[in-house]
């Protein structure tokens, strides 16, 4: 197949709406981006990687961090992981915490913000540098030095996090998180933080189209983690919008609030879209737009 001519094609055809969604601006530090932006990255499965647009600027990757998280502390403790986090979709916004106290502090899965607290917190007790262990993994996986935390995000986040906050002390309150709130907070608004393009996010998340193993072929993950967090990504990855996303796109694959949305059907291709317009359910407007064409153009989903 012509990825190139199909790539270009979508992103002439997204690129002319006029409604591209509003940007996040409940982190000041997000609202500074310019809402034209638009870029997409694709890898086939021969690792051959086509890109358009802004495909090479980074942006704050937000919660698609998620699933790099959850995947490096899934190769820690491996199956034990589910007794802190439920892996059931949650029907609720990202940042929600009704279901919190109902559940007793676990959280429905990894991908809602409670649940990357308590994968924050896994990651704090056991590693002496995590924000280190973390770069490396990802710069590791991406073959790529330049991916870097946005240290003006990171604060910004911190001052504007309340329900964050407000979350991680309810899981504390259960017993749910090993350290404390400052630290463990600090690490996630961290994760949030990292900046990458769509051209290293498609790369990375390449692993997940590749049974575990990055472009160079070196394993992070075996195929049965592979199988469960791609699972994960089709059924929470857009929090109450995951059924939607299922339904139009019909991929694994997860949305954050910097615009950035990643998707991938296994043995075939992953592809990064950017574009920081936000719907009413936080996951990029016209990223879910050219998703939908993608798939819908050439019959290729998991369905
Ligand atoms: N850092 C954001 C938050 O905690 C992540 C949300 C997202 O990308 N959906 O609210």
């Amino acid at each position: 197949m012509d990825y190139q001519s199909l790539l270009d094609n979508i992103f002439d055809e997204v690129n002319k709406k006029k409604e591209r969604g509003k940007v996040a601006d409940y982190i000041p530090e997000l609202a500074k981006i310019a809402p034209h932006k638009f870029g997409m990255a694709f890898v086939d499965e021969t690792g051959r990687l086509y890109t358009c647009g802004d495909a090479k600027e980074q942006f704050s990757i937000q919660s698609i961090s998620k699933v790099l998280t959850l995947s490096l502390a899934f190769s820690i403790l491996g199956d034990d992981l589910w007794q802190r986090v439920g892996v059931e979709p949650s029907g609720d916004p990202f940042n929600h915490l009704s279901l919190l106290e109902q559940e007793q502090g676990k959280p429905r899965n990894p991908l809602i913000n409670a649940g990357a607290i308590v994968i924050a917190d896994i990651l704090v007790s056991h590693f002496e540098n995590p924000k280190e262990t973390l770069l490396d993994f990802v710069r590791k996986i991406a073959n790529d030095s330049s991916i870097s935390f946005d240290e003006s995000v990171a604060i910004s986040e911190k001052e504007t996090g309340f329900r964050n906050y407000a979350a991680a002390y309810l899981i504390k309150s259960f017993g749910n998180l090993e350290n404390d709130v400052d630290t463990v907070l600090d690490f996630y608004f961290h994760q949030c933080a990292l900046r990458m393009s769509c051209e290293q996010l498609a790369k990375v998340f390449f692993i997940y189209a590749n049974r575990g193993k990055c472009l160079q072929n070196n394993p992070y993950l075996n195929v049965q983690q592979v199988k469960r967090i791609n699972a994960l990504m089709l059924t929470c990855g857009f929090y109450d919008e995951a059924g939607e996303f299922a339904f139009e796109v019909g991929l694994p694959g997860k949305s954050g609030v910097g615009g950035g949305i990643v998707a991938l059907l296994p043995e075939q291709f992953c592809i990064a879209t950017w574009s920081p317009g936000l719907n009413e359910k936080g996951n990029s407007r016209l990223g879910m737009v050219a998703l939908e064409k993608l798939t819908t153009k050439t019959g290729l989903s998991i369905f």
